[in-house]
């Protein structure tokens, strides 16, 4: 049932610029209930708000206020009770509609998240399903096995598969005093090509910082203003495919650009504050990691990516261009193994192996070098189940974008675009 308004918005100023901004009274009093509820969950989780750039007062009270789980708990079940009471008509816009449901599936999570901070213990999956609103499919270790199979006949020599990749795999490693370069050049790439197909402020930014000691391998920190902050680890040897990767995954048309079109579109010209903060561990998330990775076949579909590593980004790191083809076809199929990382998430957060053979299991059916597959077990140990955003998100855009658009490629950038621009949640990919 939907509540009436406490007032008619044709006797209130403030009704009437709610209006005009196409929203009502009662969901913007809600949204900013669910902005500062997200605030006060990062008091007790130091990883939980990603982004925020609402007022910083708010922020400030959150901390000052250190509320228990409890009360914050209580405050989301009187918030879910009043979004269910505002229904959007079924005749409202689409974005109406998916408004309310991704506040009501942000705040559903976000009492999942209170849940593990309050000691509860989910499986994988309850946990992928309560935080992210989405389930990664199970695979078995015969299906690795089958591509392992396959790169063991195309890398051929003596000694275990695993070093004879990662021997293979240094020789297209960029060398630190390029990787501003690569990074540079990669970036210009993904930038033109998305502002071929996306209007974007003129004032969007972001800057790239090199770090260490990460359980990471990149991060975007979204500051607002249509900025970012983009940091790159160079703990671990940086390989020729991480330049687009990066470039597009954190910056054009991948999260940088996710995150300015939500200011732009949503933040600002609608007036919806929900968006002016940014939880980590919530649905947010698979739609955040499936378009910036997605993005990426969107940005050079086909042939165009190793036309564009062969000419311009292998040139740039000084390495062999007649070997792109070579290289590119051994990634495909390691890509063929993503899940697996997964798999080893599953077992591992399920207890049914231990931090030393869940490293294993990564170097076995991922390839993961030892460092790698040592750093992945700390990135599941403090991020969970996050890993399955990036390769189910990127499946579940993928399908979503080419039901909707085909594969043209214009028709793919607009739909893309527009689902960058929307608050449209995983359970909403299905529509
Ligand atoms: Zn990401």
């Amino acid at each position: 049932m939907r509540r009436q308004h406490r007032w008619p918005a044709w006797l209130s100023a403030a009704g009437l610029l709610f209006a005009a901004l196409g929203c009502s009274a009662e969901m913007t009093d809600l949204s900013e209930r669910y902005v500062k509820l997200v605030l006060a969950v990062g008091v007790h989780d130091a990883d939980y708000v990603d982004a925020f750039y609402g007022p910083p007062e708010w922020r400030m009270a959150a901390a000052e206020q250190r509320r228990g789980i409890d009360d914050l708990d209580a405050d989301a079940a009187a918030l879910l009770e009043a979004l269910a009471d505002d229904v959007p008509p079924p005749g409202a816009d689409e974005i109406e509609r998916l408004r309310h449901r991704y506040l009501t599936t942000q705040v559903e999570s976000l009492r999942a998240r209170l849940r593990m901070l309050h000691g509860e213990r989910l499986t994988f999956d309850e946990e992928s399903a309560a935080l992210y609103d989405a389930v990664a499919p199970v695979h078995t270790e015969e299906e690795f096995q089958a591509v392992l199979r396959q790169l063991d006949e195309r890398l051929p020599g003596s000694g275990p598969l695993l070093d004879r990749y990662q021997a293979f795999r240094s020789r297209f490693e960029i060398p630190k005093d390029r990787l501003s370069a690569v990074f540079a050049a990669a970036i210009d790439g993904c930038r033109a090509r998305t502002l071929e197909h996306v209007a974007l402020p003129p004032t969007e930014s972001f800057t790239i910082e090199y770090v260490t000691n990460k359980n990471w391998s990149g991060y975007n920190w979204y500051q607002g203003d249509y900025r970012s902050l983009i940091q790159i680890n160079t703990d671990l040897p940086i390989y020729i495919d991480r330049a687009i990767d990066l470039a597009c995954h954190e910056g054009y048309p991948g999260h940088h650009v996710y995150n300015v079109l939500l200011e732009q579109h949503l933040t600002r010209e609608r007036g919806w504050q929900e968006f002016s903060v940014y939880a980590l561990f919530s649905p947010q998330s698979l739609i955040a990691e499936g378009t910036a990775n997605y993005g990426i076949e969107v940005a050079f579909p086909d042939a165009e990516r190793r036309h564009f590593e062969r000419d311009v980004l292998f040139p740039a790191a000084g390495l062999d261009a007649s070997r792109a083809d070579e290289y590119y076809d051994v990634l495909e199929l390691v890509e063929k193994l993503s899940y697996a990382g997964n798999e080893a998430a599953r077992r591992y957060r399920d207890g049914k192996i231990d931090a030393a053979a869940t490293a294993k299991w990564l170097e076995t059916y991922a390839l993961y070098s030892p460092n790698r597959a040592a750093q992945r077990v700390r990135f599941i140990d403090q991020y969970g189940a996050y890993v399955i955003n990036y390769n189910l998100g990127k499946d579940l855009v993928a399908r979503y974008i080419e039901r909707h658009a085909g594969t043209d490629s214009a028709r793919r950038w607009s739909e893309f675009a527009k689902l960058l621009s929307s608050p449209r949640l995983p359970s909403g990919l299905e529509d």
